[in-house]
């Protein structure tokens, strides 16, 4: 948008010691449901109640009704076009893995920082401990937290890259999110890499962390500004569903702002905003086609079309 495609850059400034990256594991831990790269069901993923462990990304039978047309599909097709109802276009959640899997080049991902876990600074209980949701939730979803950072190669263009898994606690960031991201913003400045982060949180702040995670929406927004006055080019895809403090930090700050088709995306939900100022909204508010046509989406882009976008945008701005 406001991007100029070749500025200057002083590149005495661009190196990073060393040592600040012997921290970082070279592979991605093995992650359990890679092997049944699957589509999920938006059901199962944002569904409020995560105390039940559920097994995800795991195929319950050969057919899956789609939310979009409510039509039987088979689970092998919609797969084989990446998450996306063959009838009706919807695009299903898929998980960080997943979505990495899809962008990156076959196994160039390397992941940062994947030894991150939060901590239970509040000592905080709503229906189950905060400690407790967080290893369940791991055992579910077999993350560490909601997000995968790392670097990898995008049709032969390395790319910094985040994702963030609505999945985990909702997607929500907490200290290890903002933490993550933060480092992969860092990173990215210093190695001088277009940076990509995917969202996929329907639940903004993690309040488990209370004011802590309300913190790294600042700690983002500081780093990203440091990236782009160093010149750096960052696009950000939002997908179903991107909201609350993830949606008003980072996320919104793309140089590029992409959207999957038909993805929520928004501050407060809008039941929220409904029951608040008592009037009507207009009809598609907060989804991706509302968003382009008011200036704040910049393209939306399918999901069969993302690495080709990102490549392509990446060579446009001369990155
Ligand atoms: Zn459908």
């Amino acid at each position: 948008m406001k991007k100029t495609p070749s500025s200057p850059k002083s590149k005495s400034t661009q190196k990073l010691p060393t040592n600040t990256l012997e921290a970082t594991s070279p592979t991605s831990p093995p992650v359990e449901e890679m092997s049944m790269a699957s589509v999920t069901s938006d059901i199962e993923t944002q569904s409020e109640d995560t105390s039940k462990p559920k097994k995800r990304g795991v195929p319950e039978g050969l057919w899956q009704r789609c939310p979009g047309c409510q039509a039987v599909i088979f689970r092998k097709q919609a797969e084989q076009l990446l998450g996306v109802c063959p009838e009706c276009d919807y695009h299903w959640t898929i998980s960080a893995k997943q979505r990495i899997d899809q962008v990156l080049d076959t196994g160039t991902f390397e992941e940062w920082d994947a030894d991150l876990t939060s901590l239970d600074p509040l000592n905080f209980k709503d229906k189950k401990a905060y400690a407790e949701r967080i290893i369940s939730e791991q055992k579910r979803t077999g993350l560490r937290d909601a997000a995968l950072t790392g670097a990898g190669m995008i049709r032969a263009r390395r790319v910094a890259i985040g994702v963030t898994d609505s999945a985990f606690i909702m997607g929500s960031m907490g200290s290890v999110v903002g933490e993550k991201l933060t480092r992969l913003i860092e990173r990215a400045t210093a190695q001088d890499l277009p940076l990509i982060i995917i969202s996929g949180s329907g639940g903004g702040a993690r309040m488990h962390e209370g004011i802590y995670s309300l913190m790294q929406m600042a700690k983002t927004t500081a780093a990203l500004a440091k990236f782009h006055e160093a010149g750096g080019l960052f696009i950000s895809v939002l997908t179903n569903p991107t909201m609350g403090g993830v949606a008003a930090s980072f996320a919104s700050l793309g140089d590029l702002i992409f959207a999957e088709p038909q993805a929520l995306v928004g501050f407060a939900g809008p039941r929220t905003i409904k029951a608040t100022i008592r009037i009507d909204l207009p009809e598609g508010f907060q989804t991706s086609e509302f968003l382009l046509e008011h200036g704040f989406v910049d393209r939306i882009v399918p999901r069969n079309k993302l690495k080709l976008e990102i490549a392509r945008s990446i060579d446009y701005c001369g990155k």
